[in-house]
């Protein structure tokens, strides 16, 4: 098949090409490097079923597919609100012009939604007929609401030209090529846990999340594209635990001697999140399979490992606030 992965030198994106491009297909990455790196997919440049195209989702994009996977859009929270004008139009903008393509080439199209559509949630664990609990101009509205006009654009399409649509809600995901200066939970704390700094706790630490590793949202994504379910359906892993918990983990397999600091908790900051998977299990036959703390230490080596190869000369602090810059 021919596929193009928008967003697909990212994080998840780039963990995706290489399961598709394993499988066989014929894979077509657009980025725009916003928060992405070649580095992330160097290691198929040149393979005559690969290519790289350098573009911005928010412009109209010609070419020929069978399968769209959407994840361009920035996801962590000082990414996002770096540019919030430019994330809004990443989601509206971004995802109409993807719609637009999938219609007029047949195309199946899946977008990565987000757990953050259920905002700060008033039920627990979430479902997918969960509405959600978002503040629409809050700090994290520009993602927030993109992404909800995004799956609203996505019901649009498959009522009215009937284009293929499928939504994956995903949870917080983690793994290896998360970027230095990615400021989600999972880096900060191990960056900051290998280089014997004080890990910071957002408030009180008592908020909750749930951490899936990537190699299972990745088998969720396919999964989901390739199922017969055109309504929303969770991916993520329902272990959960407290921000505090988290720290503690992390600090007693790094070890080290890292204090745990108790910073100004974040706005809007939800402070409950646990998918109920239900769903994916019964439709797409799928679970996650890898236990946090298998999926910590290869997170772990990887952040070690990229510390080695800059020398001492990362500075969290100095570039937190420039996506992209390497
Ligand atoms: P990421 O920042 O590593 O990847 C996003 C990619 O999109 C980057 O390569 C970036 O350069 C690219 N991009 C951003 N704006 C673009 C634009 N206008 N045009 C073209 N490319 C653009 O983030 P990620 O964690 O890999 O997230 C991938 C997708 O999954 C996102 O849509 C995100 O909202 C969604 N998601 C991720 C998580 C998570 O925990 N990782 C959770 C929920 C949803
Ligand atoms: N679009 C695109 N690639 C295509 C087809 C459409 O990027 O192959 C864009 C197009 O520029 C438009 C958007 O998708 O802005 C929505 O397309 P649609 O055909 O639904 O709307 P229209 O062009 O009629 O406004
Ligand atoms: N958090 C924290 N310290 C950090 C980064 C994040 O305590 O250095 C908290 C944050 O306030 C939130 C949780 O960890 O409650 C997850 O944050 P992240 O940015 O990873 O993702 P979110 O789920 O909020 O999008």
């Amino acid at each position: 098949m021919r596929i193009l992965i928008t967003g697909g030198a990212g994080f998840v994106g780039s963990h995706l090409a290489d399961r598709l491009m394993l499988e066989g297909h014929e894979v077509t990455v657009v980025d725009n490097f916003f928060t992405g790196r070649k580095r992330n997919i160097e290691h198929w440049i040149g393979h005559p079923n690969f290519e790289l195209i350098n573009h911005d989702v928010v412009n109209s994009l010609m070419i020929e597919v069978d399968q769209i996977y959407h994840l361009a859009c920035p996801a962590s929270p000082p990414h996002y609100m770096y540019n919030p004008i430019k994330t809004i139009k990443t989601s509206s903008l971004g995802t109409l012009n993807m719609l637009g393509l999938a219609k007029r080439v047949r195309a199946r199209l899946l977008l990565a939604s987000t757990s953050e559509v259920y905002g700060d949630p008033e039920e627990h664990p979430q479902k997918e007929e969960y509405w959600g609990h978002v503040n629409p101009i809050g700090p994290r509205a520009c993602y927030d609401e993109g992404k909800r006009v995004a799956e609203t654009m996505c019901y649009a399409y498959a009522k009215q030209d009937k284009v293929e649509v499928r939504v994956a809600r995903i949870f917080n995901t983690f793994g290896p090529r998360m970027h230095m200066n990615d400021g989600r939970v999972v880096s900060n704390f191990i960056l900051q846990a290998l280089q014997d700094e004080p890990i910071t706790i957002f408030g009180k630490g008592l908020q909750t999340r749930s951490f899936q590793y990537v190699s299972d949202l990745v088998s969720g994504l396919i999964a989901l594209m390739n199922s017969n379910v055109s309504s929303p359906v969770n991916i993520g892993n329902p272990e959960e635990h407290t921000i505090l918990e988290f720290a503690e983990i992390i600090k007693s397999k790094i070890g080290g001697g890292s204090v745990i600091s108790h910073v100004q908790a974040a706005e809007d900051d939800p402070q409950k999140r646990k998918p109920d998977i239900t769903k994916a299990r019964s439709l797409l036959n799928w679970e996650p399979k890898v236990p946090l703390d298998v999926g910590l230490e290869k997170t772990i080596q990887y952040f070690r490992n990229e510390l080695n190869a800059t020398k001492g000369t990362f500075q969290p602090n100095a570039r937190k606030q420039i996506p992209g810059s390497e």
